[in-house]
């Protein structure tokens, strides 16, 4: 979609830090961090919010959060952890409807969230 950002980082007409790339996915460091480590973890296909998902994209949702898992991995943060957060409408906090996963870590991570 053209008026989606990440559609637009997908296709290469915004710049960014991207850190994975394949078939599927793209993941790139988010241009507002909340952590030291602040990865956003996104398929390629545009589908806006979670509720847009069902059975036939369960291997798509299983393929992101593996993405994120490798990711977190390779930024070390394996070892004190991370999270993955999913904001699912702007009543949640969800300012880009394009699915993705927040990948945060590299601090100490407070419960419950804001
Ligand atoms: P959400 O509010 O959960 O939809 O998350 C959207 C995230 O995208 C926010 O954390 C923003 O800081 C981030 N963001 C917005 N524009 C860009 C961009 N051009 N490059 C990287 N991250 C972005």
């Amino acid at each position: 979609m053209s008026d989606c950002l990440f559609c637009r980082i997908v296709d290469g007409e915004l710049p960014a830090k991207i850190v994975h790339q394949d078939e599927e996915i793209v993941a790139f460091h988010d241009v507002s961090p909340q952590a030291p480590t602040h990865i956003l973890v996104i398929p390629k296909e545009h589908v806006p919010t979670l509720l847009d998902t069902d059975e036939s994209r369960a291997e798509l949702l299983g393929k992101l959060q593996l993405a994120a898992i490798e990711i977190a991995r390779q930024e070390g943060l394996d070892e004190d952890g991370f999270r993955l957060v999913t904001n699912c409408l702007e009543g949640a906090g969800q300012s880009v409807f394009h699915i993705h996963l927040h990948l945060l870590g590299g601090r100490p991570l407070g419960w419950p969230p804001g």
